[in-house]
């Protein structure tokens, strides 16, 4: 059995090479992924439709990305252009969660190429993500009865803050952020469970919190995992304040992946940010997620 490993072309969209967002990454991962033999073939999702997203999103926000009458405003908090393609991406993204999130129940595990588009929330996108892929997904699976307590575990460097606004108020989804206190957004939202970490941490101490907190996840019966497997918490990134090693990236990968499948809890994961200085190395840090799955198998 092969792991199940989400791609489409249009997951890279024409935003320009000197955009600020390394876009580039995502067909990369996947050619990557291909050429080292971690996936022999991609799943291929279709676009997200408007009635699954507006269990997470309003209806107007929807309407609006798509007819690209957004306001000003929120396209700058967005931070890129709204251009067809964007928007194409932004779907079809959120569409390969959902199909990650689906074929996690039969596997396990099961990856999405991109996602993690955590900044948005009901209203807004923000930093880089126009829907929420992953607060979607959760909806679509809690609605049709295919999980019942879900939990975002979002290791990403920056906090998860549009999943901790979304589900404020939802018993059903348990929010956990461990991000770095100094890093955007300045005015962090409230999740279930907020660690923020130090400046500067280094592997040993930030696995050992880690361990410390999928222990006391474990108490919790959660029937279902997103895991938000962001690679900005590396020590050359470009944004992020940590100091986190490749070695620390792979294990904290294995650690989380380990910890859930060995209790068949279902795991969907899905790529957050990344903006290492060497490219090269940023792909290869995104595909330790992939990585971690495989072994598994
Ligand atoms: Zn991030």
């Amino acid at each position: 059995m092969d792991l199940p490993v989400i791609n489409h072309k249009d997951y890279f969209a024409k935003i320009g090479d000197d955009h600020k967002f390394p876009i580039n990454k995502f067909g990369e991962l996947a050619e990557y992924l291909v050429s080292k033999k971690i996936v022999k073939k991609f799943h291929l999702p279709y676009p997200c439709s408007e009635e699954t997203l507006s269990r997470a999103h309003s209806k107007s926000y929807i309407k609006n990305v798509k007819n690209k009458t957004l306001d000003q405003n929120i396209i700058k908090k967005i931070g890129f252009p709204l251009i067809d393609s964007v928007i194409q991406r932004s779907l079809i993204a959120t569409g390969g969660t959902v199909l990650a999130a689906k074929l996690a129940i039969n596997y396990g595990l099961a990856c999405n190429t991109a996602g993690g588009s955590h900044h948005a929330n009901f209203e807004s996108g923000a930093g880089y993500c126009v829907f929420n892929d992953v607060a979607v997904a959760s909806q679509y699976l809690l609605d049709r009865g295919l999980a019942g307590k879900v939990l975002i575990l979002d290791l990403d460097v920056h906090q998860g803050n549009g999943n901790s606004d979304i589900f404020r108020d939802n018993r059903n989804v348990f929010t956990f952020s461990m991000h770095s206190k100094s890093n955007y957004p300045a005015k962090k939202s409230i999740s279930d469970l907020d660690v923020e970490l130090e400046d500067n941490m280094e592997d040993k101490q930030y696995l050992n919190i880690l361990k410390y907190y999928l222990n006391q996840l474990n108490q919790e019966n959660f029937d279902y995992v997103f895991y938000i497997a962001g690679v900005d918490i590396h020590f050359n990134d470009r944004l992020g304040k940590l100091k986190i090693s490749d070695e620390g990236v792979r294990e904290r990968d294995e650690l989380v992946t380990e910890n859930f499948f060995s209790k068949g809890i279902p795991l969907c994961g899905v790529l957050g940010g990344g903006y290492n200085k060497d490219f090269k190395k940023l792909v290869e840090l995104h595909s330790f997620l992939h990585q971690s799955c495989v072994k598994l198998f």
